[in-house]
């Protein structure tokens, strides 16, 4: 494949490169296992001294393909598919962390990835920190300690809408030693490159935009291949020193700047195991040849929605960081130029039952527990995806009770907005 090509070429052509009389699709290979012919071959493979397939759960061909078109999207030197977002940020942490460590983390984050870091990784015995990222550079550094092993945030948080200041966030990980960590699927690679601004490991719900039509839920794991390891060695054992499930092969010696992902890969999805189905990755891929067009067309449904809603009287306040007076309105110019996300969040003025009205009353919107498809919905997160949550840790993770989500589609600008109209006019 040719070098530097556009993100709109790569959507199409990223991953699989069909030879003379092959598909142009690639081939779904729905099999969980691969035939050798001698026991030799095998064996190179179980101790990675040759690359191939021999079990689904740790390698796919189709699942390869396209994990390396996504590399390619973001510019790292390889990627891996998980069976959702939850997982991918999952292992992309669990890659470098063990008992005993601790990270920190923007507490403007997805209520999944919230819960995941505040509770199940505690009951791990990894600590999690949760510190403000509008905060001083002073204020974070405050939450690492010496076992600290990872700096994460979200390029657009979901569902705040805030942008997260990338290269304040790389600055104050690579200060301490640990990489920085950030979820962009928000973002997508159409609209930011976290690893352009010092990220060294991205993480996707391939399940909202790369999908784009609700089809399957997946999640991604990229690395920019940028961190140097052995520079922090006596932080991060499990890729400098040996490895006895792999006869004692260490992952940086061996791999270099694919040391992460092998790990990742070799390691970790053999032991946990949380692979997409073939079936899963192919659909994913038919998403992703269309992602930059989707995308482009969710930003400009979702700019004039925006401003529609910031203009009308029942609305008490938009965060969209498309607005000139939001608050992330500069760092948006400066990450997302040619645009954020079709998602925004905005606060009717009543109460909770208001809201809950509001929504009852929409025609064409969806109420639905999804973000970045095709088909505009909309979801109250207090009431839905955060309801664990107490009002507390609601308000720590910049949630207001009155937030509505509202999730932009492809669909034509003027029908969502007199859909909205309409649905505004029964709260009256
Ligand atoms: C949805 C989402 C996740 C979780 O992804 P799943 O595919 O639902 O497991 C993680 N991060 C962000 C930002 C999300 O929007």
């Amino acid at each position: 494949m040719k070098k530097n090509l556009k993100p709109s070429t790569l959507c199409v052509r990223g991953g699989w490169e069909p030879k003379n009389g092959e598909p142009v699709q690639p081939p779904i290979v729905q099999s969980t296992t691969f035939k050798y012919d001698n026991s030799e071959e095998m064996a190179m493979l179980f101790d990675l001294k040759k690359e191939g397939y021999f079990y689904t759960r740790l390698q796919n061909p189709t699942n390869d393909n396209v994990a390396k078109k996504i590399a390619a999207l973001e510019g790292g030197v390889g990627a891996m598919l998980t069976s959702s977002g939850q997982a991918a940020n999952f292992y992309a942490v669990f890659n470098i962390c063990e008992a005993g460590d601790h990270i920190v983390t923007s507490n403007e984050i997805y209520g999944g990835t919230y819960n995941l870091f505040g509770v199940t990784m505690r009951k791990l015995g990894i600590e999690c920190t949760f510190v403000n990222p509008e905060s001083s550079e002073e204020e974070i550094q405050k939450a690492f300690r010496p076992n600290t092993k990872v700096l994460f945030g979200e390029t657009i948080s979901n569902p705040g809408c805030k942008v997260l200041d990338i290269e304040k966030f790389a600055r104050i990980a690579h200060k301490n030693g640990v990489p920085l960590i950030i979820d962009n699927t928000f973002a997508t690679p159409i609209n930011c490159r976290p690893f352009e601004w010092g990220c060294d490991i991205v993480t996707h719900s391939t399940t909202k935009y790369m999908d784009g039509h609700a089809t399957q839920v997946g999640g991604c794991v990229v690395d920019s291949g940028n961190f140097d390891w052995d520079a922090h060695a006596d932080k991060f054992p499990g890729l400098t020193t040996p490895d006895e499930s792999y006869h004692g092969l260490t992952y940086t010696k061996a791999f270099g700047k694919m040391a992460y992902m092998t790990k990742l890969t070799a390691q970790l999805m053999r032991d946990l195991g949380s692979i997409p189905s073939p079936q899963n990755a192919f659909l994913l891929n038919l998403g992703l040849e269309t992602l930059a067009l989707r995308v482009r067309q969710h930003c400009a449904n979702a700019q004039k929605v925006a401003e529609f809603l910031h203009n009308d009287p029942h609305v008490a306040w938009v965060t969209y960081c498309g607005l000139k007076d939001d608050a992330s309105y500069e760092l948006g110019r400066k990450y997302l130029p040619n645009g954020s996300c079709g998602v925004m969040s905005f606060g009717l003025k009543g109460d909770r039952d208001t809201a809950i009205k509001f929504m009852d009353s929409l025609e064409l919107i969806n109420i639905a527990t999804h973000v970045a498809d095709a088909r505009s919905c909309v979801l109250h997160p207090a009431s839905h995806t955060h309801r664990q949550l107490s009002e507390q840790q609601l308000k720590e993770a910049g949630i207001a009770p009155d937030l509505i989500r509202l999730s932009i589609g492809i669909e034509d600008a003027d029908d969502l907005i007199d859909d909205l109209k309409q649905a505004l006019s029964k709260i009256d």
